[in-house]
């Protein structure tokens, strides 16, 4: 089957990020396949589990994806620490003869920032709010990958690899079907804490689940890669829980402008123009600003931030935080109907280099150190579950639109929900039963009891 026919078919979205429908973004040609392995945030496991176990499977597929984009490049970018990666993937180019170059990074956050790691790749910035494809390049994560070898075989996107960090005695990895409530897979696993929250994803970007009723109505999706426990009463979840108009006042108060949330801002460094500070120093005036272009001038940078957190979980030196004001600021532009002039040259500081963050310092400065493990997590594929809620909106785009009705039985495989019109990707179950309940969040499948 013709590859982009086959990704479609099977509901490929993007792995490790918002959920891009891949047989759109590989629907092109490129000078550069990169491949992005380098697990950017702290204490995730996944990405670097899939390069030691499924290397071959790996190398072969991004071969064929290379293939379809006439890419002259095709690069794995991971970090240099990681040895066992390396090797396992260096082992299979050599033995394939593959003409794939491996990248190795410095270990720093984020180095998988899809942009940041086009820049590093290949030298050159990503337009502001642009494309790799602008460019010269397609990214795809190593997740990704694997979805679209198991899509040529004819197999949809059914279950996912997930890591469980954090407060856990030891880091343990997951492949459960789509839907799989959390909870049910925290309960397998020997925790530190009692009371905990939970991020979906990592410390940086992920989702805070701080109540007992968010942990509880979560489910893994084909984006989840990772589950980090943390205790309640932790640094990360107090300020997740910190309302906006605290943060409106605080930096009216408290901002000293000092600029390093400007200064070590990784889409700044890169070239484009994000000035958190300036936001900052502004805020508390900006029902004072009626001419629009003033409020373009004054805030349109925020439309350049990509959330990466940097400014505010490690450069601000008073524990703002610009971030979340950049994202408040996003909805202000959006209300107003404003879409500041996109810089289409953007080219990197030469401080580039000299201002990436340290990795272990951010662990540090986020109360993590206590969870950083040496050892490889234990795998777990055999989770007894017993019902699945599937969303419908795993994916940047439309939600796919139910095919099953109430009553169906479904078996491990079928299609659940077909692709809207548009932007949007299929829906498999990997989970047998029966349908029990269509509703606003998804598809709830419950096991037929003998
Ligand atoms: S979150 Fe902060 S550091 Fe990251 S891109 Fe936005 S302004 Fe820059
Ligand atoms: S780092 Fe903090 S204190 Fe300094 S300018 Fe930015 S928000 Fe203000």
């Amino acid at each position: 089957m013709e590859l982009i026919e086959a990704i479609k078919k099977a509901g490929v979205v993007g792995a490790g990020g918002a959920g891009f429908p891949t047989h759109v973004k590989l629907n092109a040609k490129a000078e550069y396949l990169i491949i992005n392995a380098a697990e950017c945030e702290p204490l995730i496991e996944t990405d670097k589990f899939l390069c030691r176990e499924f290397a071959d499977r790996i190398i072969d597929t991004i071969l064929l994806m290379g293939h379809h984009l006439e890419a002259q490049h095709i690069v794995i970018g991971l970090k240099a620490k990681y040895k066992a990666e390396i090797a396992a993937l260096e082992k299979a180019i050599r033995e394939k003869h593959a003409a794939v170059e491996i990248f190795p990074m410095r270990t720093f956050y984020p180095a998988g920032d899809e942009q940041v790691l086009v820049q590093q790749v290949t030298g050159r910035s990503v337009p502001e709010r642009g494309l790799p494809l602008n460019v010269g390049a397609v990214v795809e994560n190593v997740g990704t990958v694997l979805s679209i070898a198991d899509a040529l075989e004819d197999k949809p996107v059914t279950e996912k690899y997930l890591s469980v960090t954090g407060a856990v005695r030891e880091p343990v990895m997951f492949k459960v079907p789509l839907g799989t409530p959390i909870r049910r897979i925290i309960n397998q696993v020997d925790l530190r804490v009692k009371d905990y929250a939970v991020i979906i994803g990592g410390p940086m970007m992920g989702k805070m689940q701080s109540s007992d009723s968010m942990i509880d109505h979560a489910v893994v999706t084909k984006t989840t890669g990772n589950l980090l426990i943390l205790p309640k009463d932790h640094y990360l979840v107090r300020r997740a829980v910190k309302p906006v108009q605290t943060m409106i006042r605080q930096a009216r108060t408290s901002c000293i402008q000092c600029r390093f949330c400007t200064d070590l801002c990784p889409r700044e460094q890169i070239g484009h123009n994000v000035k958190p500070n300036q936001i900052m120093r502004n805020l508390w005036r900006q029902d004072q600003i009626t001419d629009v272009k003033e409020f373009e001038a004054t805030f349109g940078s925020a439309a350049n931030c990509s959330s990466c957190g940097v400014c505010e979980m490690f450069a601000c030196p008073m524990g703002l935080s610009p971030r979340k004001m950049n994202d408040y600021t996003k909805g202000l532009l959006r209300g107003l109907g404003i879409n500041p002039e996109k810089n289409q040259n953007p080219t990197a500081k030469s401080t580039i280099e000299q201002r990436r963050i340290p990795t272990e310092r951010l662990i540090a400065r986020l109360g993590l150190s206590d969870y950083v493990f040496h050892v490889e997590p234990k795998l777990i594929t055999d989770l007894d579950v017993k019902e699945v809620i599937v969303p419908l909106g795993q994916h940047i785009g439309k939600p796919a639109t139910p095919v099953v009705k109430v009553g169906d039985m479904v078996h491990a495989g079928d299609l659940i929900a077909e692709a809207a019109e548009g932007l949007s990707a299929n829906i498999h179950t990997g989970f047998a039963g029966i349908v029990t309940e269509i509703g606003s969040s998804g598809i709830r499948i419950s096991k037929k009891e003998a």
